[in-house]
């Protein structure tokens, strides 16, 4: 047997999810995706360390950024093969890839003026990374595949794809390798997704294989349950519906927001909250939440059952979904008892910016964080508890109530990795850990280890494995 799998990213770190694989002829890549760490960045500018050219197929895990993002830089950089996913990654990957290039030229565009008007030049070059046309070359390679089929790429070398639970369309990728008379399969996690998550059903178990690639993003950590999510939902609106204050959440347009709709509207079913107007003001949220609504077939049986009743939560009385920026504008007349879900997740850009200009200094208005707030943003700052912050320019002290609910990350914790791991039932040859922070990937090492004897491996990046 002679396979090499090599470690092109999110080995040590969260982002740039890339590995390649050749075996026989075949030469795969398993994700493509943007470095998001500000010490990283500098990797997406750098040459990929193969040529694009020689890469037979890609297999994408799923539509998030970190997994996807640089998928255009490298069909501009010579690749021509299929981009094997989901048929919804494959939906959901270009609203997001048309949006990231759409980010990367409006940033260029402003670095090169400010370099200007600084006299300066800056680390990386003033041009985009890739532009919206290498975005839509890159989308006409996206191949749709379906949960189980079997994708022959060449060689001896297989692949199938399996139902994640971490966002619609999200995947766990088997590669099997036959050569002489002998067989070895690959698992690659993607990112493990949870057990009775909303609208999704629950992780794929895997009974056998030789070598996986588990994700480690919260294996140090346990995660609040999804029960004491709708509990904290439900007391944190019926205090601000008292108070007739606005509620404004910012979200992650992919799965985060329809996962608080789903959660809104329960609740009102079981009309434990008052009734109230909901805005999902994001012309990106509004546009995934289609891609939703295409895909019954991914739902659970919990999300089958209310859509069968009737009961869409994508569509329940209140709900209002935004798409333009005059609708956007005329939610800012609204004083009270509204909750307004916009992007981006970490407040650093888009329509949330407004509204919590509108609604921050209010005594009466919760500013409601559902998703992770990373270290240097707007969003961490509000958390943090400061007392004023700058939104566009200006300065607005925080009089408002700030509110964070936890439980509601699309990644497995430490026991549910661990529950994901033991459906094996037999030991790996070896279990490659990747994608966490270095400290959170050791523990979680150690942890497995401990707990099953098995042979733990955390890769370095860049590193080449000969897997026998
Ligand atoms: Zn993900």
């Amino acid at each position: 047997m002679h396979i090499k799998l090599v470690f092109l990213g999110a080995a040590q770190n969260v982002t740039g999810s890339q590995y390649r694989v050749e075996a026989s002829n075949v030469r795969l890549l398993v994700d493509c995706g943007l470095y998001q760490e500000r010490k990283f960045r500098n990797r997406n500018w750098a040459p990929f360390p193969f040529r694009p050219d020689t890469i037979d197929a890609v297999l994408l895990t799923h539509a998030h950024i970190d997994h996807s993002g640089l998928l255009p830089k490298l069909v501009r950089e010579g690749f021509q093969g299929r981009i094997f996913c989901t048929d919804a990654t494959a939906d959901i990957a270009q609203i997001m890839l048309m949006d990231s290039a759409k980010i990367q030229e409006e940033d260029a565009k402003h670095k090169r003026r400010r370099h200007e008007r600084e006299g300066r030049k800056g680390p990386y070059p003033e041009i985009p990374l890739y532009t919206v046309d290498d975005a839509k070359a890159c989308c006409s390679l996206l191949s749709p595949v379906r949960y189980g089929e079997l994708i022959p790429i060449g060689d001896g070398v297989a692949a199938t794809f399996h139902d994640a639970g971490h966002v619609l369309g999200s995947s766990m990728i088997s590669v099997t390798v036959s050569q002489g008379g002998e067989t070895r399969k690959l698992l690659f996690s993607g990112d493990v997704g949870r057990w009775n998550k909303p609208i999704l059903r629950d992780p794929t178990l895997f009974h056998e294989a030789d070598y996986v690639l588990v994700e480690s993003t919260y294996g140090d950590r346990l995660h609040d349950d999804s029960e004491t999510v709708g509990n904290q939902l439900a007391d944190i609106i019926s205090s601000a519906t008292r108070d007739r204050g606005n509620i404004v959440v910012p979200s992650f347009a992919l799965e985060r927001a329809q996962e608080v709709l789903y959660y809104l509207n329960k609740l009102l079913m079981e009309r434990r909250i008052p009734h109230l107007m909901v805005f999902l003001d994001s012309p990106m949220a509004a546009s995934i939440t289609d891609v939703f609504r295409n895909h019954p077939d991914l739902y659970d049986r919990d999300m089958l059952e209310l859509i069968q009743q009737g009961n869409s939560p994508f569509d329940f009385p209140g709900l209002t979904i935004v798409r333009s920026i005059d609708q956007s504008k005329a939610i800012n007349n609204i004083t009270g008892s509204a909750m307004i879900i916009a992007g981006s997740g970490m407040c650093t850009g888009g329509r949330i910016k407004h509204h919590l200009v509108s609604n921050i200094s209010r005594a009466e208005c919760t500013i409601l964080f559902v998703g992770y707030q990373a270290i240097g943003t707007l969003g961490r700052q509000i958390v943090d508890g400061a007392q004023e912050v700058r939104i566009m320019g200006q300065k607005h002290p925080v009089r408002a109530r700030v509110a964070q609910i936890h439980g509601l990350s699309a990644h497995a914790d430490r026991d549910e990795l661990l529950r994901w791991l033991s459906g094996l039932h037999s030991p790996p040859r070896r279990v490659f850990v990747v994608h966490g922070e270095p400290e959170t990937t050791a523990k979680f090492a150690d942890f497995l280890r401990e707990r099953t004897g098995w042979e733990i491996a955390v890769p370095q990046y860049g590193e080449e494995i000969t897997l026998d």
